[in-house]
């Protein structure tokens, strides 16, 4: 049964991919907290069409706006409901394909929830790990993976590792690599060879992203968190060789700060976070518009995501919401950026072939000819 569900999910997928172009939206709505429940609010969402992606908002009792996505998700839904539809994504690094998704959403909608998830009910980052290793593994004999992790965390507009074991003093800058591919040069990329490891590493940049600051939950609503997998593979039949990465995304609370309340720090933050959610939302615009310039430079955040967002790469938002009537502002504000974001076509994905790899191995590939025709 359940395979049956997944192999449905993953024509589904195919589908979508052939006709939508290559960036699609998640809506995922959190229950009504006790504390919410316990003060009167009430629940302002319509799931009457969540099963064709329909979502409502009522506002004001009478007017309802509606929303179209790929998936709607009611409180109900669980963590494997969720990821069971992110998997064919995720899992197409392992094809060579660059791929992106991120959380968007007002603090307290369920970001971390989606992608960190608890020990107990893990969320996409976790499972998206375990399942790269599980189909490596069963892969082993034609292809040969060599998986590792990056967690930054971007504050300020400076970039952070969190996996670093002490505090670098120099500052952390994005170089251009190759082609559209970007790097961050002196940055930990942890080596995992199973999943075991995988939780403890997760850990260690989910502990580190609290420390030095006196809010843990102030400190995580002003931050982007960001978990970057690179696979190289290796294919032994064909020789193949790819160099790809998924950037799993817990980005800033995107509501908009009180105006009385911003000052001094505060405000300096929230205009870095206003700053580097607008430019993610300037790179959409331009993408959908098929502009020639795409202005991935303006923030740490876009230009960090530069060769996994557009172009040859595959997207997935999760646009977090609120149910309560208290949040309905914002909430339509996080809709109505996600349809944008929506509305993007974009070409055909490319699978990023690692050039200089596959060099090696036709050379290789080409010696052992030469060899065996010098011993006939
Ligand atoms: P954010 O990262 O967007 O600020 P959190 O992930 O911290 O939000 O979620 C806020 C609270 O709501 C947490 O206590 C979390 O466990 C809970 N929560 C969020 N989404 C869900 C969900 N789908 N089901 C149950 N609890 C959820
Ligand atoms: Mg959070």
């Amino acid at each position: 049964k359940y395979h049956e569900e997944m192999a449905k999910r993953k024509k589904l997928h195919n589908i979508v991919q052939e006709t939508k172009g290559n960036i699609r939206v998640f809506c995922r709505c959190r229950p009504l907290s006790k504390v919410e429940t316990s003060s009167g609010c009430k629940c302002v969402v319509d799931f009457d069409g969540a099963n064709d992606g329909d979502i409502g908002i009522i506002n004001g009792g009478t007017a309802k706006k509606t929303f179209k996505f790929d998936r709607v998700y009611t409180p109900k839904d669980d963590q494997a409901e969720v990821y069971a539809d992110a998997s064919p994504l995720v899992t197409s690094v392992l094809d060579g394909y660059n791929v992106c998704i991120f959380a968007y959403g007002q603090t307290g909608t369920g970001k971390t929830f989606t992608m960190e998830g608890t020990e107990r009910n893990r969320g996409v980052n976790y499972r998206t790990l375990e399942e790269l290793f599980k189909i490596a593994e069963e892969r082993k004999d034609t292809v040969t993976y060599n998986i590792s992790v990056s967690v930054l965390e971007v504050y300020n507009e400076q970039i952070r590792d969190l996996l670093a074991t002490s505090p670098s003093s120099k500052k952390l800058e994005i170089k251009q690599a190759g082609e559209g591919s970007h790097h961050v040069p002196g940055i930990v990329e942890a080596k995992v060879e199973d999943i075991n490891e995988v939780w403890d590493v997760l850990q260690t940049g989910s502990n580190s992203r609290a420390v030095g600051s006196n809010n843990v939950n102030e400190h995580s609503s002003r931050s982007h968190c960001m978990l970057c997998i690179m696979v190289r593979a290796k294919n032994l039949i064909n020789g193949d060789c790819t160099r790809s990465k998924l950037w799993l995304v817990d980005l800033a609370g995107s509501e908009r700060l009180a105006k009385t309340d911003a000052q001094g720090d505060r405000l300096k933050e929230a205009q870095n976070i206003n700053r580097s959610l607008s430019a993610l939302g300037d790179v959409i615009s331009a993408l959908a518009s098929r502009s020639s310039h795409i202005p991935y430079r303006n923030s740490k955040l876009t230009h960090l995501l530069q060769d996994s967002l557009g172009g040859d790469s595959k997207a997935l938002m999760f646009v977090q919401i609120s149910p309560s009537d208290n949040d309905a502002s914002e909430t339509l504000s996080s809709l109505n950026f996600a349809s944008r974001v929506r509305g993007i076509e974009l070409g055909p994905a490319k699978k990023q072939v690692d050039t200089a790899e596959l060099q090696k191995v036709k050379q290789m590939l080409e010696r052992s000819k030469q060899e065996a025709k010098l011993k006939e």
